[in-house]
């Protein structure tokens, strides 16, 4: 199914947007660019009643075993250092359990759950697909994953810098895991409910997500909820065609002197700063990309090389 978009956007709506972080490493060059993009698009965007747009830093702590102890902390003063200035509180989805708690049940109500005892091993010895083998299992919830009927199957939609994008059109028909076995809510879930609570209408982030963007149009779908715009930026690959990511392991950026890897991150994301403006303070380089932030000089692919800008 392709996303239609509804035509009554008000055209006075203020722009919300937000950087997301998951504090299972500290920020380095790529989630650099993520934050960056998505703090200039906000910023950048003024609407018909003369509102600048706002940036929210939500930290997507909701995997403990995953988190690095400390990070969350660090990942804030980096994007302090870096003159990257939210508005509002920063939330944490480890204060949320309420709230997704609450969309579950409604959701169960509904009938729209079912518990699934499907492993990992199980579901590649169906393809890799999963192929919905304990929907009329009649389950109990304790000690298996929940699983979301997936009645919509969004596969494509419109991205603010990739056009048309489509998704595997099976992998987004499946039913999807929204709480798992080990008790933790989904991240697909968790995403979702705080970018409905928090008014969230731009997204922008890196085309890691392009794929679970499908599902998350998904519950935007099945909770009535305007979803908000995406737009997916290229990720940072180096030479050897690996990804700056925090599960390899990229080194984590150096907040004593941000001018320089601001720069390299401003010419990733197509602009092109005076070279007289590495010496300025952060906050003048960051107003100059306010200024001449322009959604065009995005290139239209998944990657970029490092060693390119
Ligand atoms: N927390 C996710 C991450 O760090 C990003 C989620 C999002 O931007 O939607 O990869």
């Amino acid at each position: 199914m392709q996303f239609e978009r509804p035509n009554n956007i008000a055209t006075n709506e203020q722009y919300r947007g937000r950087f997301a972080p998951s504090p299972s490493g500290l920020l380095h060059f790529g989630s650099l660019i993520a934050a960056l993009a998505s703090f200039l698009d906000a910023k950048s965007s003024i609407n018909s009643v003369g509102q600048q747009g706002k940036w929210l830093v939500r930290i997507e702590d909701i995997d403990p075993p995953r988190e690095k102890v400390g990070a969350s902390q660090k990942i804030l003063k980096t994007l302090e250092a870096f003159g990257l200035h939210w508005d509002e509180d920063v939330t944490f989805q480890s204060q949320q359990s309420e709230l997704y708690l609450d969309l579950l049940s409604q959701l169960k109500k509904r009938h729209l759950l079912y518990a699934c005892q499907c492993t990992r091993a199980i579901i590649k010895g169906q393809g890799g697909l999963y192929n919905g083998l304990c929907k009329d299992l009649n389950l109990d919830s304790k000690n298996n994953a929940i699983r979301l009927i997936n009645q919509y199957g969004i596969y494509q939609f419109d991205d603010i810098f990739q056009g048309n994008v489509s998704c595997n059109k099976r992998l987004s028909e499946e039913d999807f895991i929204i709480h798992r076995k080990d008790g933790l809510f989904a991240y697909q879930l968790a995403v979702v409910a705080d970018d409905i609570a928090q008014n969230i209408n731009h997204v922008i982030r890196g085309c890691d997500l392009l794929e679970p963007t499908a599902r998350q149009l998904t519950l935007f779908k099945v909770f009535s909820k305007k979803p908000p715009q995406y737009g997916h930026i290229p990720l940072a690959v180096t030479s050897s065609g690996f990804k700056l990511s925090k599960q390899n392991a990229a080194s984590p950026i150096d907040n004593s002197l941000p001018q320089p890897a601001l720069f390299q991150a401003l010419k990733f994301l197509g602009l092109q700063p005076d070279k007289a403006l590495v010496d300025e303070p952060v906050e003048v380089i960051i107003d100059w990309a306010v200024k001449h932030w322009l959604r065009d000089k995005i290139p239209k692919k998944s990657e970029i090389l490092i060693s390119s800008c």
